[in-house]
């Protein structure tokens, strides 16, 4: 039996310019340039995502932040006020393109290697489709293998830096005053390929018909796993329960350092030593909401089927050590492209269990009542 429920795709993404609708308003995305925010800004992206919008702020699997809650009279005045800010784009064409991830624990050669290929990629006429996007992922080991991108500039074995198709195990040297340029030409070369259809199209996909770029010889560094929440070198690192944070709580951290922001549903709070105790806050390691997955859900999304994040939440003390529990709205998943041991798929009766998959998998059997939970570890 699969779930039940289909769910509609969207072919583009949100952005500040050009919002989504969602259950509970508009949802405004913001690319912050280099994964960077000042105190000014973050305390100003508070301040506005509570007098524009419902005052909730998503954190992305892609290191954005999405204001939620905004409607069609407060998105002028929301953009006016990220504009003061320094974080609005001149079109909807130049926000698309500028859709860079840089690896969170950057140097300031990164931070400028990075600054340099948003220019580039500016002053491109190229139009990519709305999903493509580039990694810089520039420290000893790689941290953003995981992380969707079509081009990244990473490390290779020898400490020099690559230029890499997706979905390529090797890549070629460049760089840092070259890299930019190079990426530009890479994406310029996916499109001449033609890797994009319709606005659509990644460039692993281009890769698996067969199709190579030129000069790809270097093997990337090593990966890394995404580090726990608590203290790093940088600072702290704390993590948002369901990759969500309440305005007051941005802009307490505001007031404690810098903020950069994580593929990893964490931020990280530069020169921290310490972080004011706030519920929607993660510092523990072991906090079983770590292994949640759990999507906006009802009433924030108009195709959930059902209220996601409280079930989840009550669900949070039962879980089985180190077994990660996916809990949607309904068949797409949004809240995790990659399988979990136990995802649990809200459908018209209830919810349906599915084990070692994805939210579109097979369910197990009858649905559940979600009022009528087993005992966790029986599903797992
Ligand atoms: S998975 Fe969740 S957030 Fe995504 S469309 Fe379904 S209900 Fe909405």
């Amino acid at each position: 039996m699969s779930a039940v429920n289909t769910p509609r795709i969207k072919g583009w993404c949100p952005g500040a310019l050009r919002p989504m609708e969602s259950g509970d308003g508009w949802v405004v995305r913001l690319r912050a340039h280099g994964g960077r925010l000042t105190q000014h800004q973050a305390a100003g992206i508070a301040a506005a995502a509570q007098a524009h919008g419902n005052g909730l702020i998503d954190l992305t699997g892609r290191a954005n932040l999405q204001l939620r809650g905004v409607t069609p009279d407060s998105h002028g005045p929301l953009i006016a006020d990220l504009r003061a800010l320094g974080l609005i784009d001149a079109d909807i064409a130049a926000e698309t393109r500028r859709n860079i991830i840089v690896t969170p624990f950057a140097r300031a050669k990164t931070d400028t290697l990075a600054a340099a290929l948003a220019t580039a990629l500016a002053s491109s006429n190229l139009i990519l489709p709305a999903k493509f996007g580039f990694a810089v992922d520039t420290g000893a080991q790689r941290l953003l293998a995981d992380t969707p991108a079509d081009i990244r500039v990473e490390r290779d074995t020898q400490g020099g830096l690559i230029l890499r198709a997706d979905g390529m195990a090797t890549g070629a040297q460049v760089t840092a005053r070259n890299a930019p340029q190079a990426a530009v030409a890479l994406a310029a070369w996916f499109l001449s390929q033609g890797g994009a259809v319709g606005g659509r199209g990644r460039m692993a996909a281009l890769i698996r018909r067969g199709i190579r770029p030129p000069d790809a010889t270097r093997t990337p560094a090593l990966t890394a796993p995404a580090p726990p929440p608590g203290p790093v070198p940088q600072g702290m690192l704390v993590a948002a329960e369901f990759g969500q944070i309440s305005a007051p709580t941005l802009s307490a951290l505001a007031e404690t350092g810098p903020i950069r922001l994580t593929p990893w549903r964490m931020l990280l709070v530069e020169g921290a030593a310490s972080l004011p105790d706030l519920p929607d806050l993660i510092l523990n390691p072991d906090d079983p909401r770590l292994r949640l997955r759990v999507c906006t859900g009802a009433p924030g999304c108009p195709q959930a089927l059902a209220e996601t994040r409280a079930f989840a939440r009550r669900l949070a003390p039962g879980m089985p050590p180190g077994r990660v529990l996916h809990v949607s709205g309904c068949a797409k998943g949004c809240a995790s492209p990659t399988p979990a041991d136990l995802v649990l798929v809200a459908t018209p009766r209830g919810f349906c269990a599915i084990r070692d998959g994805l939210a579109s998998g097979a369910a197990l059997g009858h649905d559940l009542d979600p009022d009528r939970m087993p005992p966790l570890p029986e599903l797992f």
